[in-house]
C-alpha cells in the first residue's frame, strides 16, 4: 500500500464526508456507533504496521495476525505407555508441525483449509484423516477435501443458529421428517409443509421449507415453535446429499470411537501453548504479514528441533496432564 494510499485508508476511517442543514458538503469526525465503520479485513489498525488487522474470538480481542498449525497426531500405541514408563527404552516418535500458516486477524479459519491442503500435497505430506475443530468446518470443505485430496475431514460440524438452537428450546430442523421425494417435510405436531422453495442463501444451494400459517396458528405448542408471523414455521436444508452427510456427521459424533480419533486434535492446543511459551509466538517480533509468518515459520523449526532433540537423546514425553478436577472424579469413582 503506498503513503497516499495509506493516508487515504487513515482519512476515511476516520471522517465522512456528509451535508450539513443547509445541504452544503461537509467534512466530520466519522462516529463509529453512528456512522459505522469500513469492514474489518480492510480497516487498518496500526499506521506502523499496514497489514494487521482487529481480530476477535469468543471474549478474546487482539490486533494482528492468526497463526494456523497442522502437526501429526497419531493414536497412541499399546507399546508407547510402556515406552513413557521406561527411561531405557527409546520414546515414540514425535507429533511433527507439517505447516504454519500465518494470516491476518479477521481471515476466518475455514478459509485456511484448502490452502493448507494445497500446501500440504505440495510437499507430499497429505494425511489421509484432517482433525480440524469446528471454526475450520463446513460440509462444502468436507466433500471438497475428498474429492480434491482424498482426505477425510475429522471435524463437527456445528448444528445450527437459528432461534431453536440457540434457546435449545423448540423444534430443531433435524425434528421434522423429510420427505425428499415428495418434496414435503412433516413438522412433530403432524403437519405437512406448504412451501418446498430450492434458493440461494448467502453463495450456497439450500431447500427453503415453509408451513402454512393456518396449521401454526392454532397449534398449541407454536409459542416455541416459531416467531414467523406472515407464515407458518419455516426450515432451511442443504440439498439431499449434503444434509445426508450433515446427518452423518452429527450421528458420528454421538460415537465414541469417533470422539477418541477427534480427541487427538487436543493435542495441537499444547503446541500453540509450546509456541507461545518457548519462542514467544503470542507477540510479533516483525511488522507486515510476511516477516510474521516467516517467525511462525522458524518457531515451528525450532519446536521441531526440540522435539527431535529430546527423542534424539532418549528423553522420555512428559506424562499427558490430568487436572485436580478429573483426579478427584476419578479417585471418586473408585
Ligand atoms: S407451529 Fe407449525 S410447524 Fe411448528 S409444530 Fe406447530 S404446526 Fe408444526
Amino acid at each position: 500500500m503506498s503513503a497516499v494510499q495509506t493516508l487515504r485508508q487513515i482519512t476515511v476511517q476516520n471522517y465522512l464526508i456528509t451535508s450539513d442543514s443547509s445541504g452544503a458538503e461537509v467534512v466530520k469526525r466519522r462516529e463509529a456507533d453512528k456512522d459505522g465503520l469500513p469492514p474489518g479485513r480492510i480497516r487498518l489498525t496500526s499506521p506502523y504496521d499496514l497489514d494487521a488487522r482487529y481480530g476477535g474470538k469468543e471474549d478474546l480481542r487482539w490486533t494482528g495476525y492468526k497463526l494456523h498449525i497442522s502437526e501429526v497426531c497419531q493414536p497412541p500405541r499399546p507399546e508407547d505407555e510402556a515406552l513413557r514408563q521406561s527411561r531405557r527404552a527409546r520414546p515414540p516418535v514425535p507429533n511433527m508441525i507439517t505447516h504454519v500458516a500465518t494470516t491476518d486477524a479477521t481471515v476466518p479459519d475455514v478459509k485456511l483449509v484448502e490452502p493448507v491442503h494445497q500446501a500440504l500435497a505440495a510437499r507430499g505430506l497429505l494425511p489421509g484423516e484432517h482433525c480440524l475443530d469446528s471454526g475450520y468446518a463446513s460440509i462444502e470443505l468436507i466433500v471438497g477435501a475428498r474429492a480434491a485430496f482424498g482426505i477425510t475431514l475429522v471435524t463437527p460440524l456445528l448444528t445450527g443458529t437459528s432461534r431453536q438452537y440457540r434457546e435449545n428450546a423448540g423444534y430443531q430442523r433435524e425434528a421434522f421428517a423429510i420427505d425428499w421425494d415428495a418434496r414435503r417435510a412433516t413438522c412433530p405436531q403432524g403437519a405437512t409443509s406448504r412451501f418446498w422453495s430450492p434458493a440461494r442463501q448467502k453463495g450456497r444451494d439450500v431447500i427453503v421449507v415453509r408451513f402454512d400459517q393456518a396449521d401454526c396458528v392454532p397449534c398449541p405448542v407454536r409459542a416455541v415453535c416459531t416467531n414467523a408471523t406472515r407464515w407458518g414455521r419455516q426450515i432451511t436444508l442443504r440439498p439431499r446429499p449434503l444434509h445426508e452427510l450433515i446427518h452423518a456427521n452429527h450421528t458420528a459424533q454421538e460415537d465414541e470411537k469417533w470422539r477418541a480419533k477427534y480427541a487427538l486434535r487436543a493435542g495441537v492446543e499444547g503446541t500453540i501453548r509450546q509456541a507461545m511459551a518457548v519462542t514467544g509466538t503470542r507477540r510479533a517480533r516483525y511488522r507486515g504479514l510476511g516477516k510474521t509468518h516467516l517467525e511462525h515459520v522458524y518457531s515451528a523449526v525450532a519446536l521441531n528441533l526440540i522435539r527431535l532433540d529430546a527423542w534424539w537423546n532418549g528423553q522420555p514425553l512428559d506424562h499427558t496432564r490430568t487436572s485436580h478436577l478429573a483426579r478427584l472424579n476419578l479417585t471418586l469413582a473408585a
